[in-house]
């Protein structure tokens, strides 16, 4: 199978990182590199002994593939020119500042016949894979991703910064559309929301309580999941999943350790998973590069992306308000 050629545009804190893997991922070939900022374009292009390109249509013909690694805000204007051109794209999440940015990309994606995805780098996590092994059906979530403050990222609140994470998380886990938005939102440093919290009802009857903060003195990046037949509590900063199933031995797996469930006479079987040194990012290039090359559907669907930044957007404008609300 021919290598995909590929491109970033916008390398500074995350973009290199997308550089390295692409020069390093078999499936792939590091074609060049194209930031506004010339420094930053020419250093990485050297590091990697890469075309370093001085106006983003001069790797049009070039590449079959990028990943869009600026601020957010010009998520869109780089993106619509680029799938204009018939290149695939990962565009780092959230996908766009508004919807309706979002869903003309995706309707220009489906016109090209490219593949479109987003870096919702979660879904990547290990602990967050291992849920594939079980039957998930969530009635209740609760995440929390509280993190130091960092300038980059402050063009957009919180929510969008890093709540979005948990509410592609909770949409994907719950199968469901958000139904009812509660939530409250606080601008304390930038002029941004900081801090948010947010109570989704889904209409499957699900629950999720989101809480993000970037002016946290402590970090922490925890969702945990209960339903029926257990209780899974990943810590995704350690990549790690505890999980805590209900023993049924009528059902097939029942491997783990089992614990007593107080005075029940019930059993619980408890098992952990994760691998800090796996690489999330290696992992969701690896699955763009392959859904590109096998003409599949990618693991991040673009409708997916932009259902997130929907339900972000409204826990912003609700919670800017303070009060609560329904999403027609
Ligand atoms: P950054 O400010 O460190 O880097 C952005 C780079 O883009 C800079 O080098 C800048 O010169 C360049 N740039 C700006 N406008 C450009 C344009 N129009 N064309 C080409 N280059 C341009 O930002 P960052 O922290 O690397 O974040 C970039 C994106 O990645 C954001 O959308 C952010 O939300 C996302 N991000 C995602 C995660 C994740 O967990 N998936 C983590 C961090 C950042």
């Amino acid at each position: 199978m021919e290598k995909v050629r590929t491109a970033v545009i916008g390398v500074g804190h995350l973009g290199q990182y997308h550089a390295r893997w692409y020069k390093n991922i078999e499936e792939c070939e590091l074609v060049g590199i194209y930031d506004t900022n010339a420094t930053n374009r020419n250093e990485i292009a050297a590091k990697y002994n890469v075309q370093s390109f001085e106006k983003l249509s001069d790797l049009f013909g070039k590449v079959d593939a990028v990943s869009i690694v600026t601020p957010t805000i010009y998520h869109y204007e780089v993106a619509k020119e680029i799938i204009s051109e018939n290149i695939s794209c990962l565009i780092e999440k959230p996908i766009t500042s508004t919807v309706a940015q979002a869903e003309e990309l995706v309707a220009l994606a489906q016109d090209k016949s490219i593949t479109l995805t987003v870096g919702h780098i979660e879904r990547f996590n290990p602990a967050v894979q291992e849920l594939k092994k079980f039957d998930i059906n969530p009635r209740f979530i609760e995440a929390h991703r509280l993190a130091a403050f960092d300038p980059r990222g402050t063009d957009v609140a919180v929510i969008l910064d890093l709540m979005i994470h948990d509410i592609d998380l909770a949409l994907y886990l719950t199968k469901s559309k958000v139904k009812k938005i509660d939530a409250s939102a606080i601008s304390v440093i930038s002029d941004n929301a900081d801090i948010a919290n947010a109570r989704l009802t889904f209409e499957n009857g699900a629950v999720a309580n989101l809480t993000a903060s970037r002016i946290s003195l402590k970090a922490m990046r925890k969702l945990r999941l209960f339903q029926k037949s257990g209780y899974f509590s990943l810590d995704l900063a350690e990549k790690r999943a505890d999980i805590y199933r209900l023993a049924d031995d009528s059902l097939d797996d029942q491997s783990g350790t089992r614990i007593p469930l107080g005075k029940s006479g019930r059993e619980i079987l408890y098992s952990k998973s994760g691998n800090k040194d796996d690489d999330m990012l290696a992992a969701e290039l690896r699955s763009f590069v392959k859904a590109i090359q096998n003409g599949s559907t990618p693991e991040i669907k673009a409708s997916e992306a932009v259902e997130a930044l929907k339900t972000a957007l409204a826990i912003e404008k609700i919670g800017l308000a303070n009060g609560g609300g329904v999403i027609d």
